[in-house]
């Protein structure tokens, strides 16, 4: 450790000229811990040139040498030793030992900002196959004790900790604490060990390298630095991998590690062995890490190099001690396909005889609490939902503890479930999933009520609010929310008082949160994707308190879409790869069934918020009235009605009430053709106005791939007037030119145009803005037709773009027939076609107009509830002030991400075009998914849309903030930062 060899650019080309006879025209410094590793460029070739210290052995290099041999087998790119002149691979020149290697190519996964789940998992599997290829390299020499042996980390640190101006107190303690596992597993008397084999010693993201394998996609295809190669157990290798992941996937460190492991734990199952080794000996590694790069930072303080890997080692290692105890062992188990926990941890506490008594305490008169509620909670009674699904929460108050406490009086609840995904838990969206699982029971009672230990045993702690008995050796019992007065370190005896219910001060109801667990200091949450490891750690405490506490289990999420794929048409695609599972809504946020809250930031037919009180209440009410049809007479319909013409142009008098989109367009069609007793309709090129058969034959874009072999005759298309994409740029008399020209031909073809229908501002497009004058020109070359226009407001209309209510209002023209639905029943299905008087009569003159459920009681009142509530909260000129303020982040966005090539829309609709050419205007199609799926892990609900799926459609319920707006742009940076760094 007398510091690294510094070799002088103009020496080392001098070594390789004369050593190798390679004329190098360039060397560069790779950095590196203690050896110097400079990259040589020799004409189109590339090297390693590795520079160790004179005192290095020759031995451990010639131990990797051997190593190097034996990974040539490996399907990953490795380093191979270049001969020196002499024959030598290794060489003694100039006070130096000094080796040539090939150059791998590929960069190291360290440049890589996150690691997916299949290059964690591949990372995972590196470790396995690299430790398959040098299992049997048998180095002659005796191997030397290799500091990176994670298996030794308790002497490194040793050695770390005897030097007294080392580590700092508090780092002592840290080192001390996270080497214990390891050298008790070791000193355990007569203990199996895993068996010893040669593995490479430091399979992590520097020694990974990675090329680019499609947008957003990495293949692992290289393993370098074979220098540390040693004789360990083979999971050493893993628990490297596992210490690298964890410093910096730091949103959700614990599921990297596990998907590291897991794919180990594929190409190679860990044995029961390894799996008792394997949680000390990362724990080990991070420590002794932490422990060296203290030291390296006191001998080289200047190196940034050093401080960074510092940081990052010290970060990894409070991470892993950060996690709770027990946790990553049992987890770990549990994604090797083992049991959690060997053993039932209650068998021996909870034996034949055991008298157990009362948690609580009998309030005056009556019998203990924890008992008396057996029957009830037997028969469900006193027991509350607060699950995800609950029905006894709304419209965010579970976020109010007193609107909590409230419920749970009503109810008289007496139980809260143990195993429950907890809605009271979820909190707001960000980047990692929530702690949301229950891992105790609850039992709801009176502040005051006296809290009694239901066995003997001992006081182990005390803290605020709580106390934990250890009933048995490995069994403790941590009572929460309550004022202890047992003391620590003494014994209870069964039924002894050992503290009240507390009083809360958020105003939450009052209760003594009752948990088993195996090892003290569990949180009362946990995460609910862990659930198997936290349940075996937490067992159902039901025995203790005398009732069936335990919630059901959650429904198998595989067997939920292998269901579904089942029976359901396969047409009926989902979002995502991993299909999402959505089990609430509020307002503009979507809970899934772990009661991870996502922003929604798609949902524009939730125009004022999922599950908005308000609606439901009046769509629960009417149902409960009378939902009936049409025939009959309701004022809500005609009130309805009403209130969409007051929002329209005077002229436009006359509604239809229908069930969806695809309706409405088709009855504004078929009122096209009776009005002007024509067929022909022209729309616009990539336009999509619903699946029903005579709109389906109008869709000319991504949904409707075979257009043009199915276009009818009398279906014209124009151009799309998109002036960042179309034929015509930003040339609006071409666009409207391309509209007169489909209207002629519809005249040759037949009798002249019936229609023209669009979107007034571009919705499927991701919010296009057509030129100013498109629509009137357009408008006006189809009345000199003969023909009507039908303004599509499906998407775009009711308020969304802030500065009127409808689309179309901002091209100061008038539509014939507007079609309007999605947001009209904010999801239920309600839709409406308005139009001139005399266009509906000539309907009415040639049949009735009839849809048994369209425009029932029902919807109208939904659809009032709607209109009433946009109003009365402000959501259009919310539209306008939040989608304003959007609009300007996303424009500066752009200005740090190349990929953004455009952001379309007004108000709340709006569309990110990504690119991959700013010039070219390329789409980039899969780099849009790629961001789609990276925000979701982020906590944001975003999908793509547009002739080719590259823009980000931006339509949140109208209720969002500005503070979610940014909460949106910020996971969108991240995002598209860390595509950045995976386009390599
Ligand atoms: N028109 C437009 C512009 C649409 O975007 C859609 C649906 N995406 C429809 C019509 C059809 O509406 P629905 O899905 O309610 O039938």
């Amino acid at each position: 450790m007398s510091g690294t060899p510094q070799l002088t650019a103009a020496h080392a080309i001098a070594i390789l000229d004369r050593h190798w006879g390679i004329t190098a025209e360039r060397v560069v410094d790779l950095g590196s811990y203690e050896d110097q590793n400079l990259r040589v460029d020799a004409g189109a070739k590339r090297y390693v040139l590795k520079v160790a210290g004179p005192s290095h052995a020759r031995p451990p290099l010639e131990a990797e040498h051997e190593a190097l041999a034996a990974a040539a087998t490996l399907e990953l790119a490795t380093p191979v030793p270049v001969t020196a002149l002499d024959g030598a691979e290794i060489v003694d020149v100039d006070g130096h030992r000094v080796r040539l290697l090939s150059w791998v190519d590929g960069v190291p996964l360290t440049d890589v900002a996150h690691l997916d789940e299949p290059t964690l998992r591949g990372l995972g599997a590196v470790a396995a196959a690299s430790s398959a290829a040098l299992a049997d390299v048998r180095s002659a020499r005796e191997p030397v004790a290799s500091k990176w042996d994670p298996r030794l980390a308790a002497d490194v640190v040793d050695d770390v900790l005897a030097d007294d101006s080392g580590p700092t107190e508090d780092e002592r303690e840290v080192l001390a604490a996270a080497t214990a596992p390891l050298r008790e597993l070791l000193h355990r008397s007569g203990a199996e060990l895993p068996a010893l084999q040669t593995i490479h010693g430091d399979v992590s993201d520097y020694n990974v390298l990675v090329t680019a394998a499609g947008p957003g996609r990495v293949r692992i295809s290289g393993l370098i630095d074979f220098g540390d190669s040693t004789r360990t157990w083979r999971i050493a290798d893993l628990a490297n991998a596992c210490v690298a992941v964890v410093c910096r996937e730091l949103d959700e460190p614990l599921q990297a590690l596990l998907a590291v492991v897991a794919g180990y734990n594929e190409s190679a199952p860990l044995n029961a062995l390894e799996l008792d080794a394997l949680w000390p000996l990362i724990l080990g590694r991070a420590a002794a890490c932490a422990a060296l790069s203290t030291r390296q930072l006191r001998l080289t303080s200047d190196r940034d190099y050093t401080v960074a890997q510092y940081a990052g080692d010290w970060r990894a290692l409070h991470t892993l001690i950060g996690f709770p105890s027990g946790l990553p062992d049992a987890v770990i188990r549990a994604r090797c396909g083992h049991e959690p926990l060997p053993g039932d941890p209650l068998a021996d506490l909870l034996g034949s005889g055991t008298e157990l008594l009362p948690v609580l305490a009998a309030p005056p008169g009556r019998r203990a609490t924890g008992h008396a509620a057996a029957g009830k909670a037997a028969a469900g009674v006193g027991v509350i939902d607060l699950s995800i699904a609950t029905d006894e929460l709304h419209d965010g108050d579970w976020a109010d503890p007193h609107e909590v406490a409230a419920v749970v009086h009503a109810r008289h609840a007496t139980i809260g479930r143990w195993g429950e995904v907890r809605l009271t838990a979820a909190g707001d969206p960000g980047d990692a999933a929530p702690d949301t699982l229950h891992l105790g029971a609850d039992l709801f009672a009176l502040a005051g009520t006296q809290v009694r230990a239901p066995l003997a045993g001992t006081v182990i702690g005390v803290a605020e609010r709580e106390l934990t008995l250890e009933l048995a050796p490995g069994r403790c019992l941590r009572l929460a929310g309550i004022e202890a007065i047992a003391r620590a370190g003494g014994a209870v005896t069964a039924g002894a008082v050992v503290g009240y219910v507390a009083e809360r001060t958020d105003g939450g109801p009052t209760h003594v949160h009752v948990q088993l667990t195996t090892v003290p200091g569990q949180p009362g949450l946990g995460d609910p994707r862990l659930r198997d490891a936290w349940l075996a750690l937490c067992p159902d405490p039901s025995p203790l308190v005398g009732a069936d506490v335990a919630a059901p289990p959650p429904p198998d999420a595989a067997a939920g879409v292998a269901r579904r794929a089942s029976v359901l048409a396969g047409a009926q695609e989902l979002y995502y790869a991993r299909p999402m599972e959505i089990v609430r809504g509020s307002r503009q946020y979507l809970y899934d069934a772990h009661g991870r809250p996502y922003l929604d930031m798609i949902n524009n037919v939730a125009v004022v918020g999922h599950s908005h009180p308000r609606v439901a209440a009046a769509a629960a009410r009417q149902f409960r009235l009378l939902n009936t049809n049409s025939r009959f007479l309701y004022d809500s319909m005609a009130e309805y009605a009403a209130r969409l013409v007051e929002l329209l142009p005077a002229e436009l008098d006359r509604v239809f009430l229908v069930n969806s989109g695809s309706e409405a367009c088709d009855l504004a069609l078929q009122l096209a053709r009776v009005y002007t007793g024509r067929q022909d309709v022209v729309a616009l090129r990539g336009a999509y106005h619903g699946w029903i058969s005579a709109v389906f034959e109008l869709c000319t874009g991504p949904d409707n791939p075979v257009w043009r072999q199915t276009k009818p005759p009398f279906v014209h298309v124009a151009e799309q007037p998109d002036p960042y994409r179309g034929a015509f740029a930003d040339d609006a008399a071409a666009y409207v030119g391309s509209v007169a020209d489909a209207c002629s031909d519809a005249a040759t073809a037949a009798g002249g145009v019936a229609a023209f229908i669009s979107e007034p501002l571009l919705g499927n497009q991701g919010a296009v803005q057509p030129p100013d004058g498109f629509l009137a020109g357009a408008y006006a070359a189809v009345r000199a037709a003969g023909g009507v226009c039908i303004a599509d407001e499906i998407q775009v209309g009711y308020g969304r773009t802030g500065e009127s209510f409808w689309a179309f209002e901002h091209e100061r023209v008038t539509p014939d027939i507007v079609a309007v639905a999605k947001a009209t029943g904010n999801g239920h299905p309600l839709g409406a076609v308005i139009c001139r008087a005399e266009i509906a009569d000539a309907l009415g003159r040639r049949a009735a107009f009839f849809s048994s459920t369209a425009g029932g009681p029902v919807s109208c009142e939904v659809g009032l509830a709607v209109l009433d509530a946009i109003a009365d909260e402000g959501l259009q000129d919310k539209a306008a002030r939040v989608g304003g303020a959007l609009q300007r982040s996303l424009t500066a966005l752009a200005d740090d991400h190349q990929l953004i090539g455009a952001v379309h829309g007004r108000g709340l609709y709006q569309g990110v075009d990504l690119v991959l050419d700013r010039d070219t205007r390329e789409p980039a199609v899969e780099q849009a998914r790629w961001i789609c799926e990276r925000m979701r892990e982020l906590g944001v609900i975003v999908q793509p849309t547009g002739d080719h799926g590259n823009v980000l459609k931006v339509k949140p319920p109208l209720c969002i903030t500005e503070s979610d707006a940014d909460v949106f742009v910020i996971a969108l940076d991240r995002a598209l930062r860390d595509l950045a760094t995976v386009s390599l």
